[in-house]
């Protein structure tokens, strides 16, 4: 046995497989040719946050243009930041947007694939398997440095001017014997295993990165901990084990990882793994007093997932837009490709921005508004439904008391060429027909400026002498420009344009006084309908109503 094998068995006696056992257990994939092998790797430290999804759309979408995988990692090595329901809050927050991995965890404790397991506490033998052989070949050592030692050397490399960190001849643990370290294990101290860099400060390294280019950066000279005093191995050892043998190809991962590259090219090589293709994207931004700044957990409510859902956007939505921010052609793709499917969108990391993509809700509710106009009533009933039975009680009552009055509602101005476009989200659709339900909306009879109270009444009075429940549209309106002259005011837009002194105003302000007596409001669908919904009691009386607040 060599001095590294024996330190190797020294460490990790009780790792008895070598690599080959796993190598064998996780073949290189039989996929078809130009086949992407993706992954998202969340750890579960909080709720989704938008630029996960964001990334794990990315990494669907390159996975299923390729007829490839997409992987679901939980990379749950840091106990301390866990949070309870942070892997279902992952799993759920994916799940609403359709963005369901092919292979990886996909519960509590549950996972389908050949090659997991997929989530990193339960993989610590393979870890260490791999960390043994780097001991055994001399490329790792135990380290028992403690942190007031390490402090100590970080303060005398401030003195001497170096640059700091635990490297060449400052990693004082690196030449340690098997007898001291032996010694030092019986005494009960504790040890991490570092990596040995082969890197030269004087040496660049460059990788090509699929959305930025080349990327050239100084090696990695630092012996970076591959694993933890309790035997866990850091981001950066786990990375490289994990996406080798899950056969990763494309490896798709926040920019904030460019700089640790250097460090990951070195530890593929040392255990001699083929590199994968690597993709930084960036941030998603957001617009502030004219600057941009990244979307922030703690100051932007959207930045959350849950956001969307329990705002009631439709999910289809939410990652149409999300595309619109991933790729730049996209929006070029739609409009030659109204209805397509986006799973025809030919994806393509290379046209990401390199910059940060800028998040506008604006956006996000016209292509929302756009969506939900074109949807069938029945369509936006059960949805809202959907989302109602969770997230609004009351409404989902009210929306299930009479199902054919409020598919009626939710058809108002629906089905022509172009139905109005107001609705981005379910959390919208009380208000915005909050005049059929007494007990969403409070009465509000304030007239538009150039409308005198003693027009209105005389209006009011005249619709309702002629007023007819039966009127269909045609003769709903012809009644309403019949009122017009006899009140001084003219049926004819034109005619009021061209001479507005003769009249007291047009049709069209006419209908509005009976339009805000009707639903307090002075922009609605086609009111015939609606008047038509309310039944001609609440018609009469809204009016009644509304003349008394007049006359008073
Ligand atoms: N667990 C890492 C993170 O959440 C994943 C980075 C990666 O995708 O490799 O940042």
């Amino acid at each position: 046995m060599t001095k590294s094998e024996k330190m190797a068995e020294l460490l990790l006696p009780n790792i008895d497989k070598t690599p080959d056992y796993y190598e064998n257990l996780y073949p290189e994939r039989n996929l078809p040719e130009g086949a992407r092998v993706t992954r998202f790797a969340p750890s579960p430290t909080g709720y989704l946050h938008l630029g996960g999804l964001f990334g794990a759309t990315a990494d669907m979408l390159t996975a299923k243009g390729t007829k490839g995988v997409f992987i679901l990692r939980i990379e749950d090595t840091d106990k301390k930041r866990e949070i309870e329901d942070g892997v279902t809050g992952i799993i759920e927050g994916l799940e609403a947007f359709g963005v369901i991995p092919n292979e990886g965890v996909t519960g509590l404790g549950t996972e389908k694939g050949a090659y997991g397991p997929y989530t990193q506490s339960k993989r610590k033998d393979i870890y260490q398997c791999f960390a043994k052989e780097l001991i055994k070949k001399g490329l790792a050592y135990p380290c028992f440095c403690s942190a007031e030692k390490l402090d100590e050397i970080r303060s005398e490399q401030e003195k001497a001017g170096v640059n700091k960190g635990y490297y060449g001849e400052w990693a004082c643990c690196r030449n340690i014997t098997v007898e001291e370290a032996e010694k030092r294990i019986a005494a009960g101290e504790q040890f991490v295993v570092r990596f040995r860099s082969p890197g030269v400060e004087t040496n660049k390294c460059y990788f090509e990165d699929v959305i930025r280019g080349k990327i050239e950066m100084q090696e990695n000279t630092q012996d970076v901990v591959i694993l933890k005093t309790d035997g866990i191995p850091t981001y950066h050892f786990a990375h490289a084990i994990d996406d080798h043998l899950m056969r990763t190809t494309h490896v798709i991962r926040g920019d904030e990882w460019i700089a640790s590259v250097p460090i990951h090219l070195q530890l593929f090589k040392a255990c001699g793994f083929k590199i994968p293709k690597f993709a930084h994207t960036a941030a998603v931004m957001k617009e502030e007093n004219g600057g941009k700044r990244k979307l922030s957990k703690r100051k932007d409510p959207e930045a959350a997932v849950s956001y969307f859902v329990e705002k009631g956007y439709p999910a289809e939505c939410v990652i149409e837009y999300l595309l619109t921010l991933l790729n730049s052609n996209f929006e070029d793709w739609r409009r030659t490709n109204k209805d397509a499917s986006i799973d025809s969108f030919p994806y393509n990391l290379k046209k990401m921005s390199v910059s940060g993509a800028l998040f506008d809700m604006n956006k996000l509710n016209d292509i929302s508004k756009n969506k939900i106009a074109f949807m069938s009533a029945d369509e936006v009933y059960s949805r809202a439904c959907e989302w109602a039975k969770t997230y609004d009680g009351d409404f989902y009552a009210k929306l299930t008391e009479n199902e054919a009055k409020q598919k009626a509602i939710i058809n108002l101005d629906r089905e022509g060429k172009n139905p109005r476009k107001d609705i981005a989200k379910w959390d919208e659709l009380k208000n915005y027909f909050s005049y059929f339900y007494p007990e969403y909306y409070e009465e509000n009879f304030t007239l538009p400026e150039h409308i005198g109270k003693e027009d209105a009444i005389a209006i009011l009075k005249a619709y309702s002498a002629v007023y007819s429940p039966e009127d269909q549209k045609d003769e709903w309106f012809s009644k309403i420009k019949d009122l017009c002259e006899p009140l001084g005011f003219t049926p004819n837009v034109k005619e009021f344009k061209q001479n507005p002194d003769a009249f007291k105003g047009h049709v069209g302000d006419v209908s509005t006084v009976i339009r805000i007596a009707i639903t307090s409001r002075t922009n609605t669908p086609d009111l015939c309908a609606i008047m038509g919904i309310l039944g001609k009691d609440e018609v009469l009386s809204r009016i009644e109503r509304a003349i008394k607040f007049y006359e008073n």
